[in-house]
């Protein structure tokens, strides 16, 4: 369903910069400002606070996004089911470009990412949208909004790049809504970041379609990837997205030589049937995936499953014992602080190599991406 953007308000979104902007002058970000008095307006031929998309296609119902399945065919004045994307005189635009709404500076742990950059700083964005309708979503104050709801920052790609560098970040984080509809803003923050020496990581659901995909992992380095389920039709009523296409971005994705760690979300009543989860662990094994972590993560209630509890701690023992008994090697457990499921265990002999408590590392015995004990070889970007 498309949501209204009307000609007048898009004009005055874009010469502002956005709504929400205004009034933000002197908002403080890590001891430093950010500035909201860069002027509006038409600079080389696009608005300033939007960027023509990258993906789409003129149909007779309008312009087609090409960025993600949902396909959206967006007429004039009309919005993508995003929230961020318009077509304005027969041209698509995002308008979160250079917009986030939310900036932290995060340990890489957080993300989760166990088994790259062990303790470094990644400088994390967002803006409002996303191309999914979970009704756990844990960001959804900014996920399901429009950025004309949000207070957003004026960051272009240059100016976040050159805050990341300054905040000793070693990489730059697309994380907690979801990149994939920021992607112009992502696609050119980490072409920068790049040319700067800094990595980038995107923490994703992976809903995209193959061609801006393999685009974008010319300059990502590591990602994320939410597996919400192994089941088509607890996608479609649980997040209104479909299994086949985020497990095509997972072999993408590992085609491409991006670092992947997996995410799965065990949800009481809906994603915590042991039997579908070790359908997936099979699934991943076979594919390759034995070597890729697993991160199983707690539910908390919130937003339109507020009604449910929070996923029993045996529940999360149950999922991870029936992954590591279909073979794979690397698999934690999420948002359950001080249990031994949050430690890295080499494969070869059985030895704790990394030893977590939360966010932090307590131990690190992987040398030179091996086990300090046997000298097994340990997948990840430990440098
Ligand atoms: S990215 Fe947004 S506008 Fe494009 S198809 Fe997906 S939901 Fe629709
Ligand atoms: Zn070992």
């Amino acid at each position: 369903m498309s949501r209204k953007f009307t000609k007048r308000e898009f004009i005055r979104y874009t010469l502002l910069g956005s709504g929400a902007l205004v009034g933000l002058s002197g908002m403080r970000l890590f001891g430093s400002t950010l500035s909201s008095s860069s002027p509006g307006g038409v600079q080389g031929g696009v608005w300033r606070w939007s960027k023509e998309a990258r993906y789409y296609v003129p149909t007779p119902r309008g312009m087609r996004c090409q960025l993600c399945p949902n396909e959206c065919d967006i007429k004039e004045g009309e919005t993508g089911d995003c929230r961020t994307r318009v077509t304005e005189n027969g041209k698509m635009y995002s308008i979160v470009y250079g917009n986030p709404c939310s900036i932290h500076i995060d340990p890489i742990e957080k993300k989760p990412l166990f088994h790259f950059l062990p303790q470094s700083r990644a400088f994390s964005v967002a803006t409002a949208g996303c191309n999914l309708a979970c009704l756990n979503c844990q960001n959804w104050q900014i996920s399901q909004k429009s950025p004309k709801e949000t207070r957003n920052y004026d960051l272009m790609p240059e100016k976040l790049v050159q805050k990341a560098a300054r905040n000793n970040c070693d990489s730059i984080a697309y994380t907690y809504s979801e990149p994939i509809v920021f992607y112009e803003y992502m696609y050119d923050s980490a072409r920068k970041a790049r040319e700067q020496g800094l990595r980038n990581v995107m923490i994703s659901a992976g809903y995209i379609k193959e061609r801006p995909l393999r685009d974008l992992c010319k300059y990502i380095d590591a990602a994320n990837i939410d597996l919400k389920s192994f089941s088509n039709d607890t996608y479609m009523r649980l997040n209104a997205g479909d299994l086949d296409t985020v497990l095509r971005t997972l072999k993408i994705m590992k085609e491409e030589g991006v670092w992947l760690e997996i995410t799965n979300l065990v949800v009481p009543e809906w994603t915590d049937d042991i039997a579908m989860i070790r359908r997936m662990s099979q699934w991943l094994y076979k594919k390759g995936f034995k070597d890729v972590p697993l991160h199983f993560s707690r539910f908390s209630p919130m937003y339109q499953l507020n009604h449910l509890p929070a996923t029993p701690v045996s529940v999360l023992k149950k999922a991870r014992q029936a992954a590591l008994e279909e073979g794979l090697n690397y698999v934690y457990v999420g948002n359950v602080p001080g249990t031994e499921a949050e430690n890295t265990f080499c494969p070869s002999c059985g030895e704790q190599v990394v030893s977590r408590r939360g966010y932090h590392i307590l131990e690190n015995n992987i040398k030179n991406g091996k086990c300090g004990y046997c000298d097994a070889r340990i997948p990840g970007v430990w440098q």
